[in-house]
């Protein structure tokens, strides 16, 4: 099996050391790909590289229109190899191939949306305190920038960071989670293709705790942008303390649904299930906390119940498929072990709640989805992120108490809200503190819309013209037309 090569200033490499590791099919626990398993030196081989092509290269001060133009190549490439890149993915993270295309066609729309605003800002003039002066505002590159992307949606998150990176002149070495990096490394064979002059984009592969590590210690890098757990975002933002890097950072989620009784109710219960099921529960916005209002607690759980015991669980790449494997088995691990605290702590599982019986889902990753109800706001099932397909059921008699249950919650990244009632939907949203609220919808985003959260769910935005600002300085220049001694400390 041929090794994936990690892409340092133009060239595939292995690692530095040899090394390479096994990357598996959570479907099945077979080997799919063998990957280059980097370390500290090839992270400082690929940072240097990348310095390199910032401070001496011609790539920052190409014109924006031009940068434009290869991000929207990459895009165009995306698009012609949409097939063969949502096969990858779907291999590596165990999503239904279905859905995979989906993140596809987003992806390349992130390129593209990039591409379309990356050369609209041309800067800004200002009033001036004095006269026959030119005071303006412009935007330039950070510089170089570490990306580190966690596994759920290797390829996306990836995107929403080299789109803007790109477009605004800045030169950057991602990190891919080592769990799924066969798209990422897809991607940036693209990259090359699409004409990107070395140096400027860089690829290394390996862990967290020795690539990761590097890319946020080394004071070579300017800027870090992380997506991930929120653990591993502190030890990134003390590490990252070092220069004073700038911090962008994408963390977890506990995501509150509220269901009015006065909502659709078919509509309702259907969306509950998308805002969680989907890839396995997988989802840093999985709407995981569902807040019914009391009168129609047993009435939404029975019907989530028959429904959720209807999901078709199985390979990605049958059609038939709704829900794929967990990624990993230390994750599976972790799912049953919050599942279990849920069950001392007093939630009762009303479905789910183990692994299928199904003997040929024996070596895959599989988790049944489970709905655990009796719950209360103190519990870490209803606390803790477990990244699963998993959905806490609380309820609430009161507007106020709904959103106070709601915004119960170290983290603030996403929620929404489920009512006919309009005027009470723009109160409770107004109220609710977190980064995206919906109205009637769940998990609906779009490279335009920002995204990002409130609270621990981290800092800055990803997407929309937020997610470029992430990649610029801004510089104020201030020109005297007519300079004249100002004989403050006489003549
Ligand atoms: P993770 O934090 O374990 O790993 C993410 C990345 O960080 C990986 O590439 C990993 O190798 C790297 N890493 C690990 N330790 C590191 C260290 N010490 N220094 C530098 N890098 C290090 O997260 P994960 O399990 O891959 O992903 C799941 C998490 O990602 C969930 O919490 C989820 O909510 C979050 N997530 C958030 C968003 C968002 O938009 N807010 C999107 C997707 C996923």
């Amino acid at each position: 099996m041929e090794t994936k090569k990690m892409f340092i200033d133009g060239k595939w490499v292995d690692a530095g050391i040899g090394e390479t590791r096994s990357i598996i099919n959570p479907f099945n626990q077979e080997e799919i790909a063998v990957a280059a398993e980097g370390n500290e030196s090839d992270a400082k081989a690929a940072i240097s590289a990348a310095r390199q092509a910032f401070d001496n290269g011609d790539w920052p001060n190409t014109p924006a229109a031009a940068r434009a133009a290869f991000v929207r190549k990459i895009a165009e490439l995306i698009e012609r190899d949409k097939e063969e890149l949502a096969e990858l993915e779907s291999l590596d993270t165990g999503k239904t191939v279905e859905e995979s295309r989906g993140d596809m066609d987003d992806i390349a729309g992130v390129f593209r949306y990039y591409a379309d605003i990356g050369d609209k800002d041309g800067g800004e003039i200002i009033d001036s305190p004095i006269p026959d002066a030119v005071s303006k505002v412009v935007h330039e590159p950070v510089g170089v920038c570490g990306q580190i992307t966690p596994w759920n949606y290797p390829l996306l998150q990836a995107s929403w960071k080299l789109a803007p990176a790109l477009v605004t002149g800045n030169t950057l070495v991602m990190k891919p989670s080592e769990i799924t990096p066969l798209t990422t490394v897809k991607v940036f064979e693209l990259i090359e293709e699409a004409g990107v002059p070395a140096g400027v984009a860089n690829l290394v592969l390996g862990a967290g705790n020795t690539v990761g590590a590097e890319l946020s210690t080394n004071i070579e890098v300017d800027l870090i942008s992380f997506t991930g757990g929120i653990e591993t975002g502190k030890k990134i933002m003390q590490a990252a303390s070092i220069n004073v890097k700038k911090l962008a950072l994408e963390l977890g989620g506990k995501n509150p649904n509220v269901v009015f009784a006065d909502a659709d109710f078919e509509t309702a219960v259907d969306q509950a299930m998308n805002a969680v099921f989907f890839h396995a529960g997988q989802i840093c916005s999985a709407g995981t906390r569902l807040i019914i209002e009391e009168s129609i607690h047993d009435k939404f759980v029975e019907a989530l119940v028959e429904r959720v015991q209807n999901i078709k669980i199985g390979s990605g790449f049958d059609d038939d498929t709704q829900m794929g494997p967990l990624i990993s088995a230390e994750h599976l691990a972790k799912v049953e072990k919050y599942v279990e605290a849920g069950k001392k702590e007093g939630a009762k599982v009303v479905v789910g709640g183990k692994q299928p019986e199904d003997p040929a889902l024996q070596n895959g990753f599989f988790y049944l989805p489970t709905i655990f109800t009796n719950c209360t706001t103190d519990m870490s099932i209803v606390q803790d992120e477990a990244f699963g397909p998993i959905i806490t059921v609380e309820t609430f008699t009161t507007e106020e108490e709904a959103v106070k249950l709601a915004n119960d919650s170290i983290y603030g990244l996403a929620g929404g809200v489920w009512t006919n009632d309009i005027v009470k939907a723009e109160r409770c949203v107004a109220k609710m503190r977190m980064g995206t609220v919906w109205i009637n919808e769940f998990n609906l985003y779009f490279p335009h819309a920002p995204w990002g959260g409130f609270k621990q769910s981290g800092i800055g935005r990803e997407l929309g013209k937020l997610g470029l600002e992430e990649y610029t300085e801004t510089k104020h220049i201030f020109h005297n037309l007519k300079p004249e001694p100002v004989n403050w400390f006489g003549e």
